[in-house]
C-alpha cells in the first residue's frame, strides 16, 4: 500500500527530532483533526520528539484541541515540516516550504505535480484523516482514544457522515476498526460536529429562500454583510452549510459567495451531484475536488464570472 512512501515518511520522522505540523488556511475539521492526532500519535510512538501543531485557531474546534506556538529556540532549518490535507504551500497556514530541512505532505486533494520532498497523495481517500489512519494501522503505531476520536471526526465531516461519493469500503472499515478498539462516543462527537444554534439554520432558511436557479440546474447565491447581520451568524457559517443543500432535485451545482471583512475578499464555496467542477474553480483562482470546490476571489466581478462559468459547465454536462 502507498508504494512504501508511508515507510518513508516513518523512517524521517524517527530522524528528526523537531517536527512542526501544518494545514490549509480557514481550516475544516478533517484538517484539524488530522494535525492534531498525527502531533499526539507521533508524542505517544517516538516519545523523544518535539511536535507542533501550527497555524490560527478557529474556536469552534477547540474540542479537537488547540494550536501550538513553536518555541524561539527551535531551528526551523533543522526540522522536518509535514503539511497535511492541503494540495500547495501557497495555502499552508503559517509556513513555507524553503524554511524546514526536509517537507511531506500527506493529502487527498488531486494534485499533479510534486510539491514536497515526499508526497503521499491519495485522491480516492475521503479524507486526510483516513490516509491517516491507513498510515497508523500499517506501521502499527499505538494510537489512544482521544486519537481515534479525533480521527474519526476526520472521516465523518469530510465524507459528511459518509454520503458523499468518496466513501468507500475501505472508509467503513477504518470507522469499523476505530469504533470497535476505541470504543470511541459517537454521541459526542455527532454533537459537537452538528449542534447548531437556532439563529443558523434560520439563515440556512434563509439561503434556501433566495438562492437562485438557472435552467440549466446551477444554484447561486451572494451573501452580505448585512445578512449575517440580520441572522447574527460570521461569514463562515455559510462555508458550513454548503454541503447541506445537497440532495436537492433541482441543483445539480451551488455556489455560495460570502464577503469577509476581514481578508477584503469574497469567499467561494462550490459543490455538486455529478458535474465536475474543480478545473472551473482552478481557472478562477481556486480548486478542490471534483465535486467539492472553492476559491477567494477580490471583486464582485470576478465572482459573476466563476458563476456564469459554473452555470455554463452544468449546460454542457446534461
Ligand atoms: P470549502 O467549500 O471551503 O469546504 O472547500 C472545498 C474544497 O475546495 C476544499 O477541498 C478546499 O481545499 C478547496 N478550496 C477551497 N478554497 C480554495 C482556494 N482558494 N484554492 C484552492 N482550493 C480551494
Amino acid at each position: 500500500m502507498f508504494n512504501n512512501i508511508d515507510k518513508q515518511i516513518i523512517k524521517k520522522i524517527k530522524e528528526f527530532k523537531n517536527i512542526v505540523i501544518a494545514r490549509h488556511i480557514g481550516p475544516d475539521p478533517d484538517a484539524i483533526a488530522s494535525q492534531i492526532a498525527l502531533r499526539d500519535i507521533i508524542k505517544l510512538n517516538f516519545e523523544d520528539k518535539n511536535v507542533y501543531a501550527i497555524g490560527i485557531g478557529v474556536s469552534k474546534f477547540k474540542y479537537i484541541g488547540t494550536m501550538d506556538k513553536i518555541p524561539e529556540d527551535i531551528v526551523k532549518s533543522e526540522s522536518l515540516l509535514i503539511i497535511l490535507d492541503v494540495p500547495e504551500f501557497s495555502r499552508v497556514d503559517g509556513a513555507t516550504k524553503d524554511e524546514y530541512a526536509y517537507t511531506i505532505k500527506i493529502d487527498h486533494h488531486p494534485c499533479d505535480h510534486p510539491e514536497c520532498d515526499l508526497d503521499l497523495i491519495d485522491d480516492t481517500a475521503c479524507s486526510t484523516c483516513e490516509i491517516l489512519c491507513d498510515v497508523i494501522f500499517n506501521n502499527d503505531l499505538v494510537i489512544n482514544k482521544v486519537s481515534a476520536e479525533n480521527l474519526f471526526t476526520g472521516i465523518v465531516s469530510d465524507s459528511d457522515r459518509f454520503l458523499l461519493s468518496y466513501t468507500t469500503p475501505r472508509t467503513f472499515n477504518i470507522a469499523s476498526r476505530l469504533l470497535d478498539i476505541y470504543n470511541i462516543d459517537l454521541t459526542k462527537i455527532y454533537n459537537d460536529l452538528y449542534a447548531r444554534p437556532l439563529s443558523e439554520r434560520k439563515f440556512e432558511s434563509f439561503i434556501i429562500d433566495n438562492i437562485n436557479i438557472t435552467e440549466n440546474g446551477f444554484g447561486y447565491i451572494k451573501l452580505t454583510n448585512e445578512d449575517y447581520k440580520k441572522y447574527d451568524v460570521d461569514a463562515n457559517t455559510a462555508s458550513n452549510m454548503v454541503n447541506d443543500l445537497n440532495h436537492i432535485n433541482e441543483l445539480r451545482c451551488w455556489a455560495f459567495s460570502s464577503y469577509d471583512e476581514k481578508t477584503k475578499q469574497f469567499r467561494i464555496n462550490i459543490r455538486s451531484r455529478g458535474v465536475v467542477i474543480n478545473d472551473v474553480a482552478q481557472l478562477h483562482n481556486g480548486g478542490g475536488h471534483k465535486f467539492a470546490s472553492g476559491a477567494r476571489l477580490n471583486t464582485e466581478e470576478e465572482v459573476d464570472a466563476l458563476f456564469k462559468a459554473l452555470d455554463e459547465r452544468c449546460k454542457e454536462s446534461r
